[in-house]
């Protein structure tokens, strides 16, 4: 069951509401370098990127959002501002979807308003993002830390502010560095309101630990019903963190995309040279597909067929050679030094008849 929360639109995109979980990055390129931003903007949809957000840390950056929301003008694009208004204000001059902002950095109560009224006129949302390594000091002095609960009471003090000003189309997240706080301090914001959630963990690290703590993080909260958006943060370029998104959601099986790949272990038994070059090969060719396919890549006969029979297409190896299996039958064999070409041939053909159905 997931949490009920508002629906939330961000462009074509919705968030809450019982909407798909949506999933999310940053661009990391200079944001007034507008041909690398582009670029990578349109990598990163290509790798199943729903909603991106660039970093506006000055007037140069907030001018050339123009050039990049015209020249990418179906991605929903969202402006990160921190403490500037005017920024937020030119962010929605350029035609932004969404802002993430602090409403409480910003300034006097007139400033938050000029930008919920501009927000407002345009049906833009705002999300608040509060991170446990930038706490305002009175509640660091009250917890003794930034803990869950100060996390959760800097939040709804932001919360508070665009309530008072009748704006309520509000996505929260609430980051830390670390598994625990951030699974607690999302916990107990999710009791308070009901606003669509945000997921992260923040710095979560390189791809390797990184993608394990948001593996877990997000996972255990994703479980237990609770987020409606997602963004894994790596030291890694976004479309990496987008297919760690991807990977999160096919495993809880909140949402398919792409091939899923059942490989095994290996182990004494296996009957093929370079299993896991092949492996790693098929999957990096295969990237470009959007379709949910099932595949099973297995090492022996033992198991091989069995995960066949629960798979779109499979490989069973056995004396160097590969079983193709399709639809759970075997099809064809192929000499290991061929398979990848030839597997990944049959993925490509089987996609192409789902779509021509
Ligand atoms: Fe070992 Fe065969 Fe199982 Fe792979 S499928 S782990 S090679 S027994």
């Amino acid at each position: 069951m997931r949490r009920k929360t508002r629906a939330v639109k961000v462009k074509n995109v919705q968030i809450g509401g019982g909407a798909p979980i949506a999933v999310q990055s940053m661009t990391k390129t200079d944001t007034v370098d507008v041909d690398a931003t582009v670029r990578q903007i349109e990598e990163m949809v290509r790798a199943g990127c729903e909603i991106v957000r660039v970093a506006v840390p000055d007037k140069e950056a907030a001018l050339a959002l123009k050039e990049i929301r015209r020249r990418v003008p179906d991605v929903p694009l969202v402006a990160d501002i921190h403490f500037h208004y005017k920024l937020a204000l030119m962010a929605l001059e350029a035609g932004v979807d969404k802002l993430r902002l602090n409403p409480g950095n910003i300034g006097s109560v007139e400033r938050v308003r000029e930008v919920v009224r501009a927000a407002q006129a345009q049906g833009v949302p705002i999300r608040i993002g509060v991170n446990g390594g930038s706490l305002e000091k009175d509640l660091l002095a009250k917890y003794g830390a930034a803990t869950p609960e100060a996390m959760v009471e800097s939040a709804m003090r932001h919360i508070r502010i665009l309530e008072d000003l009748g704006f309520h189309d509000i996505v929260v997240s609430l980051k830390a560095s670390d598994v625990r706080r951030t699974v607690a301090a999302y916990r107990l914001l999710a009791e308070k309101v009901d606003y669509p959630l945000h997921l992260g963990v923040t710095e979560a690290g390189t791809p390797f630990a990184g993608t394990i703590k948001s593996a877990i993080g997000l996972g255990i909260l994703l479980h237990e019903g609770i987020g409606d958006t997602i963004r894994v943060s790596l030291a890694a370029e976004p479309q990496e963190e987008v297919r760690v998104a991807w990977e999160i959601l096919r495993a809880l099986e909140l949402r398919q995309r792409g091939v899923t790949v059942v490989a095994c272990p290996t182990c004494g038994r296996i009957d093929v040279d370079n299993f896991v070059g092949i492996v790693t090969e098929i999957e990096r060719r295969l990237q470009h597909i959007d379709e949910p396919l099932h595949l099973s890549i297995m090492g022996c006969a033992v198991n091989g067929p069995g995960e066949a029979h629960e798979s779109d297409l499979g490989v069973t190896f056995g004396r160097g050679v590969g079983m193709i299996f399709k639809d759970g039958d075997p099809l064809r064999k192929v000499s290991s030094e061929e398979i990848i070409e030839a597997f990944v041939r049959e993925v490509e053909q089987m996609v192409a008849e789902r779509r021509a159905k």
